[in-house]
């Protein structure tokens, strides 16, 4: 089965699960974090990135409710191992980075920790809350932090209600090309 195969099988597996406590499945916050990246003119890869950043909860079978049971799932991570098999950098950094994201943008932004959700703050906790002065300066040295933080401002409004966006059909061939340029 081909890389895109895969995706698409996964979502329609579990696609439809409750996307974290949140009021929208999966599949819905997924594409709303792609056609938000898309809006903003972002590259395919981040595109794809934003599409699939959450691929680990997809992938690592536990759950919806693990946060409400005092444990981190590390989605990031699962989604990083598998994504990186066919995919480069530009989409696997800023996925593994959503995470820490957080909790450099709770460091540094005055307010961004009132925007999040309730769910978005229990899981900041698990996820070691937000980073000291030294964890900031790290993870600035990464060459992908900026993507990491667009990346996490969509994901942080994908979670609209019955928002009309594209379907995951529409970003196949986008997948496909950001596949090939990296074989
Ligand atoms: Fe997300």
């Amino acid at each position: 089965m081909s890389k895109v195969d895969e995706i698409f099988e996964l979502f329609a597996m579990r696609g439809s699960e409750e996307y974290f406590g949140e009021a929208v499945s999966q599949r819905e916050h997924a594409l709303q974090a792609a056609a938000l990246a898309d809006a903003e003119g972002a590259p395919d890869s981040l595109v794809v990135a934003a599409l699939l950043h959450d691929i680990g909860h997809l992938v690592h079978g536990k759950g919806e409710d693990i946060a409400n049971q005092g444990i981190d799932g590390r989605h990031e991570i699962a989604g990083e191992a598998w994504l990186s098999a066919a995919f480069g950098p530009e989409v696997t950094e800023p996925v593994k980075l959503h995470v820490a994201a957080k909790r450099y943008l709770c460091a540094t932004r005055d307010g961004y920790l009132e925007l999040l959700s309730p769910a978005s703050i229990l899981s900041l906790e698990l996820q070691g809350g937000p980073y000291t002065p030294d964890e900031v300066a790290e993870f600035e040295s990464n060459p992908h932090y900026e993507a990491a933080v667009r990346l996490r401002h969509w994901d942080d409004e994908a979670k609209i209600v019955d928002l009309e966006v594209p379907d995951l059909e529409h970003y196949r061939a986008k997948i496909a090309a950001v596949l090939a340029a990296f074989q």
